[in-house]
């Protein structure tokens, strides 16, 4: 009875916790669905008299609406992605694993692991990075997290707003999100501003004015902090970094905070994709599988697992082939 109470709360405390991880989506949801009836039946509906006017105002805010809400909801609704079967930590190295008690020795083993996997990244004492709670060999840039409960590739953060993990599935439609909620907020300011002012050139009544006030600083206080958020994350992107790892530089033989930075343009084909017609669309594009990236040609040259290579073409099927001469393909093109 008592062990059943005791699993009987977490699980209790969980559900809780899930709910109202939901609270920041359902507030963000609201505050969109109040913008969307004030911006179009009392403002374009209502108040705006000239037809042409009118039709041009509904007709881009309906575009920069759906680009907006499609981002969100793939920011919302895309999972992250989770390390794949071969860097888990089979039956019989986690039993050996278990029963060593000497640290040096458990790191030995992992090491030994490792090295049939394309890991680079270490732990600041130089240590293969392994999750406990997973139990797997954390790929580059993959890190665990304690809201989701798992390991996610190149972790960014773990975001309230959305109620989900950024990572390599989802970025892009991260920044998106950030970059259209930002133009949403300027689109619905400008147009706003221009009947904010009216009330000096002509009679409006006090109430309408002070609610077009009550929209235009809404609009503004949601852009400024957008603004902030996006150039922040705009920086990142430029470097080929991630949040969690800009406060934790990368290892690889050395501690090297911009182990992954390619240069600008390939920095951006990362996260973008190769095709600059679908950059602005809400689609997967990013670069690789997420579980390795190029690295600069410095980090790689030190990298005593290289010695493996011969080992790793053996053992990886032809996708992972291909993936990985694409990944030397870039570095040598960068060295030049
Ligand atoms: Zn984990
Ligand atoms: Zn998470």
């Amino acid at each position: 009875m008592l062990a059943g109470c005791r699993v009987a709360l977490p699980r209790g405390l969980r559900c809780c916790q899930r709910i109202f991880s939901w609270v920041p989506v359902v507030i963000i949801s609201l505050v969109v669905l109040w913008s969307y009836y004030a911006y179009v039946c009392e403002l374009c509906l209502v108040t705006i008299t000239n037809p042409t006017e009118k039709v041009a105002y509904l007709l881009i805010f309906h575009v920069v609406f759906v680009l907006f809400i499609w981002t969100y909801w793939k920011a919302i609704f895309t999972p992250p992605k989770q390390p794949s079967k071969k860097f888990l930590l089979p039956y019989a190295e986690k039993e050996r694993y278990d029963l060593e008690e000497h640290p040096e020795a458990q790191k030995q083993i992992l090491s030994e692991f490792a090295k049939r996997l394309p890991v680079y990244s270490r732990t600041g004492s130089g240590a293969i990075r392994f999750c406990d709670t997973c139990q797997v060999v954390k790929p580059d840039r993959c890190h665990h997290c304690s809201v989701c409960g798992m390991c996610v590739l190149k972790m960014d953060h773990h975001c309230p707003w959305v109620n989900n993990c950024i990572g390599y599935s989802n970025y892009k439609f991260f920044l998106l999100f950030l970059a259209y909620a930002m133009l949403y907020c300027m689109y619905i300011g400008c147009t706003v501003f221009k009947y904010f002012l009216l009330y000096w050139t002509v009679s409006i009544s006090k109430t309408f004015y002070l609610t077009l006030a009550f929209r235009l600083f809404v609009a503004l206080m949601f852009f400024i902090s957008l603004m902030f958020l996006f150039g922040y994350h705009c920086w990142l992107v430029s470097l080929n970094r991630t949040h969690t790892r800009h406060f934790q530089p990368s290892i690889s033989n050395g501690p090297d905070k911009n182990g992954f930075h390619l240069g600008l343009c390939r920095n951006l084909e990362q996260v973008f994709g190769k095709k600059k017609k679908l950059w602005l669309i809400p689609v997967f594009t990013s670069l690789g599988d997420g579980f390795s990236f190029p690295m600069r040609m410095s980090c790689e040259s030190r990298n005593p697992l290289l010695a493996a290579e011969n080992q790793w073409e053996d053992e990886m099927t032809d996708d992972e082939n291909q993936t990985y001469y694409e990944t030397s393909a870039i570095t040598v093109q960068v060295e030049k």
